[in-house]
């Protein structure tokens, strides 16, 4: 007779991905979309969008799902392949963004606060890197600044994320084909050492302005850039940022055409952990908003390319939310446990191509594992 415990676990690792699936195809027009997937999509993907939301796990995802009106409204609904991840760093069950960032970029746990790096303080290569090595064209898109723990992992290599000026070289030693959200500061002289590092980029060849304005972005592919949106720290969405699904969608259609070999799109909602941290559901709701449209930008690119895997997830809750009873018995009262995060699983939701290895729970290197499987770098 075998096991119990062993038979427990073999019993969960085939029942669990098949429960998430059929949990997921009971919702809505899911079905439909796992038919679409067979017939329409490419058996595996040439591009791969990866949006984080920063802070965002199932309390904040079923938060912004009734904010916008319930299930068939949410784009999470679109999702046909669920899966979930547990964030915790190398020696911390609640990790913060730089270690849980160097999860999906390097596939390691590794210590709160190291960007790139092992949990013995060594380098390590992103996928981000690994796959413009291979000649796919790559950007990162977010709502902080460049130097931001997020982004900065899959750029750069430093023990510590508070060393954002030096973070800001890692644009100058990976080959990013387009950067778009706030920091300006960092690559501007007034840095701490004076290094003009905007005019370092523009001798690579990049495009490099402030603002948010598109058109006189070489968008017709011609060169890298950076759009560098704010000076620090871009303002609230509900202070009226609205840039983050407008640039997905042009650099999605922009990234291929800078390489034909396919391309890798980082996109962060990044302000989501802000509101949590400040336990403001003011704000949180409209960070939650925010996220949506750039996500339904990246489905609607997906759904008419075909090659493209679309990936959502959060690198860990914060702010402890819980969806308590309001006195309208038909909403929901937000209440927070903690100003900081906590270590709650994480929901990952995929779309296209390969999406169905997604299902199932395992470790937040994970993501960077299957990404790899998906698109595999040669
Ligand atoms: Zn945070």
């Amino acid at each position: 007779m075998s096991n119990p415990s062993t038979f427990l676990t073999n019993y969960r690792a085939v029942l669990l991905p098949a429960i998430l699936v059929l949990i997921s195809a009971c919702a809505g027009n899911k079905q439909q979309l796992v038919d679409k997937q067979e017939v329409k999509f490419a058996k595996s993907p040439k591009n791969i969008i990866l949006l984080i939301g920063d802070g965002m796990a199932l309390p904040q995802v079923s938060a912004g799902m009734y904010w916008e009106g319930g299930l068939e409204k949410s784009v999470f609904a679109q999702f046909p392949y669920v899966g979930y991840h547990k964030s915790h760093a190398h020696d911390d069950l609640v990790t913060d963004s730089a270690a849980g960032a160097t999860a999906f970029s390097c596939g390691i746990k590794t210590f709160n606060g190291a960007i790139g790096m092992t949990s013995k303080k060594k380098e390590c290569r992103t996928i981000l890197e690994d796959w413009d090595a291979m000649g796919k064209s790559t950007g990162i898109i977010v709502t902080c600044s460049a130097t931001h723990a997020t982004p900065a992992a899959f750029v750069a290599h430093e023990d510590s994320r508070a060393f954002t000026e030096n973070i800001a070289f890692g644009y100058l030693h990976t080959a990013l084909d387009c950067f778009v959200g706030g920091g300006g500061y960092f690559f501007s002289k007034e840095r701490y050492d004076h290094i003009d590092l905007k005019d370092s980029l523009r001798q690579r060849g990049y495009v490099v302005r402030d603002g948010t304005n598109f058109k006189k972005m070489p968008m017709d592919g011609s060169a890298p850039f950076m759009l560098l949106t704010h000076d620090r720290e871009p303002e609230t969405a509900s202070a009226g940022r609205a840039y983050l699904p407008r640039a997905v969608r042009e650099v999605c259609q922009y990234l291929p055409k800078r390489s034909e070999k396919g391309f890798f799109l980082m996109v962060e909602g990044s302000q989501i952990d802000w509101a949590g941290h400040s336990n403001d559901r003011h704000w949180l709701r409209a960070e939650m908003a925010d996220f949506d449209k750039a996500i339904r930008e990246a489905l609607a690119f997906a759904e008419s390319n075909g090659e493209t895997l679309v990936i959502v997830t959060g690198d860990h809750e914060c702010g402890g939310l819980a969806l308590t009873q309001a006195e309208s018995k038909r909403s929901f009262k937000p209440a927070f446990a903690s100003h900081y995060h906590t270590a709650t699983m994480v929901p990952v939701f995929a779309f296209g191509p390969m999406a169905e290895i997604f299902t199932g729970i395992y470790e937040n290197t994970a993501i960077y594992d299957k990404m790899k499987l998906a698109m595999p770098i040669k």
